[in-house]
């Protein structure tokens, strides 16, 4: 028997989003924050062109990708690290910063994998709660400890939706002592761009990173880009626990290509935005609570864990597989990605139906 290290034997495996439907029942997938439609034309052209250099290792710099990074985003180009997918900078922020002496802590509802990238380096990991299904600023200053050595805190939240405003971000990093490094994770970021509230500036200070993804927005989840902005000395410790060759060949193209194409992206976030709303208004209007969502997904809140369970055997049982909320905390929510027009519309008939003979 050959035994792994007790820290990771103890783990359960991440719980990805379960994906079979009943036999003979076609799947609608709303379970894992995909776009609701793939990524623009550009895409498939620059990933087809790019096959051509599939031979060679990928520019472990990211150039290319990192000045269009910084002409669209306008970010200074030496601060921008990229990963496959931002759990890959998820994961180096918390190997290079934190170890089983210290800890990482996060709102009670926040993304799992904040959890699992802690316990990977046996960090302990300690949760703010939240109050409203939204970060409490105050809360999470409440619950820093000696040790705490990064706070994370995603913005939009994952599974919740909800927003911090700039202010409240300001008012967090500003109570955090400068040696505590704080994690912007706005991988739905895209979605509330338009209220003018970017933190980028925030990283100058240089204990604060702010993250990205192309999965969300630039509909990308599958090639997996992630990119973020870092002070200098951090971004060189986190470099070191990065894969060297991190992103592909395909991967890169994809993601300047998609940067390339603002319009497409604005407009993939205005229509989910539009939709999500409709969505979630009539959802509210057949008595469950669902928060005001600033991403591509809405969370909604049954009135016990029990008619969570029962609407999600329901929905499932009609190959509807939306996402429950037990691993956030949330054993009483189910979040819902938002997909085609017609998914949603499917959604909110089968829930109808539902809560006509059941309890919301
Ligand atoms: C989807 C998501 C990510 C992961 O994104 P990838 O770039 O696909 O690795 C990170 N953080 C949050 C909060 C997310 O919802």
């Amino acid at each position: 028997m050959i035994n792994a290290v007790p820290h990771i034997a103890a783990m359960s495996p991440y719980a990805l989003a379960d994906l079979n439907p009943p036999e003979g029942q076609q799947l609608v997938s709303l379970s894992q924050n995909e776009s609701f439609r793939p990524p623009s034309p550009f895409v498939a052209e620059a990933v087809s062109q790019a096959v051509s250099t599939g031979h060679l290792y990928p520019d472990p710099d990211w150039k290319i990708l990192r000045e269009r990074l910084s002409d669209v985003y306008n970010v200074s180009l030496d601060r921008v690290l990229c990963g496959n997918g931002s759990m890959e900078l998820i994961s180096a922020l918390v190997q290079a910063f934190a170890n089983e002496h210290n800890s990482v802590l996060a709102p009670a509802h926040a993304y799992p994998f904040f959890r699992s990238a802690a316990q990977l380096v046996r960090a302990r990991y300690d949760t703010a709660p939240e109050v409203d299904q939204r970060v409490s600023v105050d809360n999470l200053i409440a619950a820093v400890q000696p040790d705490t050595r990064i706070v994370f805190v995603a913005n939009p939240g994952n599974p919740t939706g909800t927003r911090l405003s700039r202010a409240d971000l300001l008012r967090l990093r500003s109570e955090l002592s400068g040696d505590i490094l704080l994690v912007i994770d706005e991988a739905y970021g895209e979605f509330s761009d338009h209220l003018n509230e970017r933190m980028f500036d925030v990283v100058d200070r240089g204990d604060t990173v702010v993250l990205r993804t192309f999965s969300k927005a630039y509909g990308l989840a599958g090639l997996r880009v992630g990119w973020g902005l870092f002070p200098p000395e951090i971004a060189a410790d986190v470099r070191k626990a990065l894969n060297p060759n991190n992103i592909s060949v395909a991967g890169q193209a994809a993601a300047f290509a998609a940067l390339n194409d603002q319009e497409y992206m604005r407009e993939t976030c205005q229509i989910t935005a539009q939709r999500r709303d409709w969505f979630s208004e009539w959802l509210r209007s057949l008595g469950l609570r669902v928060p005001t969502s600033f991403s591509n997904f809405a969370l909604i809140q049954f009135a016990s864990n029990k008619a969570a369970q029962e609407a999600d055997r329901m929905l499932r049982s009609e190959g509807v597989f939306l996402r429950p909320q037990g691993g956030a905390g949330l054993d009483n929510c189910l979040r819902a990605t938002i997909g085609s027009h017609e998914e949603m519309d499917l959604v909110v008939k089968l829930l109808e139906h539902w809560t006509t003979e059941n309890a919301p």
